[in-house]
């Protein structure tokens, strides 16, 4: 990744941190951006060299649009855009609010669309872009209509996205992880039962780590996947051979 400048958002925790971690250990020069701005700067500083920190929502376009505007004007083209943020309303259809509906499309399906309209536009011809969907994009989980809805969405808008870069070399990827130890999943143990039910249901028998998926996202983005676009990477400790029993 010598002399490649990667994106990655949502990465000042969890996947995002540990792929940050990994591009740079690689090489990439890595901008870290993040709607914790604070955390940020933080992992920026821990990476020290060949990193800076950007605040951003991705549920606001003029922030979007800023964030690949200042990383164009400052590294030039980027390489490489991850785009790792993600939330979790959890709710059962017949109990989920409307606003928790719409917290967790907003930032899982129309963040993905923003970040790939404005990433689509600035990166580099050949470049590679990467969505973190999710195991629940093809599988339901009880209590996580909206997630699960959600992933669904980005899967397909990888799809399509591929199918539209493509003529310039940009390659569109998901990396689509089963359950991961991070602060996101503190949220999974609110629908009572779900997590121990995975690990039944899940023929490796435990819950993945953040750095196991960033290994596979570096192989994505990396010259070694040249010819892998459109693809939906699922990694899940084999999760996804199983159905999970009504809880
Ligand atoms: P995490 O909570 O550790 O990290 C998510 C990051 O996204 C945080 O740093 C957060 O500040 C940032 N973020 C949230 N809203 C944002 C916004 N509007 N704009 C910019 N940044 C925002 O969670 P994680 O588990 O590392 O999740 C990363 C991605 O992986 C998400 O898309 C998640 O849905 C997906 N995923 C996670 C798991 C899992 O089990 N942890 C499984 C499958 C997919």
């Amino acid at each position: 990744m010598d002399d490649r400048t990667a994106v990655v958002i949502g990465g000042a925790s969890g996947i995002g941190w540990a792929t940050a971690r990994l591009l740079h250990d690689r090489g990439a020069s890595v901008v870290i951006a993040d709607i914790d701005g604070g955390a940020a700067e933080a992992r920026a500083a821990e990476l020290g060299s060949r990193s800076r920190a950007m605040p951003v929502d991705v549920t606001d376009e003029n922030s979007v649009e800023a964030l690949f505007a200042d990383v164009t004007a400052s590294e030039g083209a980027p390489d490489v855009v991850v785009e790792c943020a993600g939330v979790s309303v959890p709710g059962a259809i017949t109990d989920l609010t409307v606003e928790g509906w719409q917290a967790t499309l907003d930032v899982c399906l129309t963040g993905a669309f923003l970040v790939m309209k404005h990433a689509g536009r600035v990166v580099r011809d050949g470049g590679s872009i990467v969505t973190i969907a999710s195991l629940n994009g093809r599988q339901p989980a009880p209590g996580m209509a909206a997630y699960c809805a959600a992933k669904a969405g980005v899967l397909m808008l990888t799809e399509v996205a591929a199918l539209e870069l493509g003529a310039r070399g940009v390659r569109v990827n998901a990396v689509s992880p089963g359950l991961v130890d991070t602060p996101l999943t503190a949220g999974v143990a609110l629908v009572p039962g779900l997590r121990e039910d995975y690990l039944e249901n899940t023929p490796l028998g435990r819950a993945g780590r953040p750095e196991e998926v960033a290994e596979v996202v570096g192989f994505v983005v990396s010259d070694a996947a040249s010819w892998m676009t459109g693809a939906t990477i699922d990694l899940n400790g084999g999760a996804h051979t199983r159905r999970y029993p009504d809880l």
